[in-house]
């Protein structure tokens, strides 16, 4: 527990509530840090404390509606992809010893380098380590939407756009940020977490395939319900209307669902075009009974793009 909490500045935190003057402090955590609020209410000492129950995904997902209640919102554990009256954003920072992308078996000469948000406040150092290894590196800091260099999240790959890279180095845990560099850049990418050391060439086939096996499922839908969030850093409604002309100029019959959080389950629409957080069609297609398609895939089922042309879906 202490090693986890210790990835957050409490220090800085409290300096700040106390340069605010304020005196009711609202929490918002990821679901792997709730089990923490006692400890995280306690380092917050003699603030009086309104925890969140509400989900919180990403810097993309503030919880706004406790704003009317609190004098400041901390968010924690993302780095902030927009600035907000009243919201404090405190970032999880892993710490690890840069020195161990030393070695790594990179044969291409020129790596772009990327990093999820909570390794990616260290990519200076390593790019310091691997151009002393003889690397050619770039770092490059991507749209507004993120905020550190080389920072990529599930939703937005421009640290690497135009990179002229012969492979992306990619730091940190899983495999949805690397497969999704991949698809981005049409690069090899590697993949090594500083944590458990794994080090290993990123293979897109199984996401595509299941892309495909989804997509070959909504060839034949009918009916699309074309889902919208209300979450303030998620939401594309213009891009739903655009998507909903689309389809009903192929014949489809389309509506708009809005929503704070993805349910779907009591409609009946025979497919679902995901516009909130891409990762809700990426990752959670196996638990529902229809299929959920991105824009890009909706394009492709329509006819208007072709396979070859596949797009990883984005928010800039
Ligand atoms: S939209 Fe999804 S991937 Fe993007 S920041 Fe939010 S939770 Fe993360």
């Amino acid at each position: 527990m202490s090693s986890i909490l210790s990835r957050i500045d409490f220090d800085s935190v409290l300096k700040e509530l106390k340069r605010r003057n304020v005196r009711t402090v609202g929490v918002q955590l990821p679901d792997g840090l709730k089990y923490f609020s006692k400890e995280i209410a306690e380092k917050l000492g003699d603030f009086e404390v309104l925890i969140s129950a509400s989900p919180s995904f990403g810097a993309c997902d503030v919880d706004t509606s406790i704003l009317p209640y609190v004098d400041v919102l901390l968010h924690f554990a993302h780095e902030p992809i927009f600035e907000l009256d009243g919201v404090i954003y405190v970032p999880y920072r892993v710490d690890f010893h840069e020195e161990s992308v030393k070695h790594l078996k990179i044969k291409e000469n020129r790596i772009a380098l990327i990093a999820a948000a909570q390794y990616a406040w260290k990519l200076e150092s390593v790019k310091a380590i691997l151009e002393n290894e003889g690397y050619e590196v770039e770092l490059k800091k991507g749209s507004g939407r993120v905020k550190l260099p080389g920072q990529v999240l599930g939703c937005n790959y421009s640290a690497l756009k135009g990179s002229g890279a012969g492979a992306v180095l990619f730091i940190g845990d899983g495999l949805f940020h690397p497969v999704g560099a991949a698809i981005y850049t049409g690069k090899k990418v590697y993949r090594f977490s500083p944590l458990s050391k794994e080090f290993e060439e990123v293979d897109t086939g199984c996401f595509l395939k299941e892309r495909m096996l989804i997509m070959s499922k909504a060839l034949n839908a009918e009916s699309f319900g074309i889902v919208v969030s209300t979450k303030i850093g998620q939401n594309r409604l213009n891009l739903a209307r655009k998507l909903k002309k689309i389809a009903e100029r192929s014949g489809k019959k389309s509506d708009i669902i809005i929503t704070d959080n993805f349910s779907v389950e009591n409609f009946n629409y025979e497919c679902y075009v995901n516009t909130a957080c891409p990762r809700i069609a990426y990752d959670d297609h196996h638990r529902r009974s229809k299929p959920i398609i991105t824009p890009q895939e909706l394009e492709i089922v329509v006819g208007l793009r072709s396979w070859e042309q596949y797009k990883i879906d984005e928010i800039l």
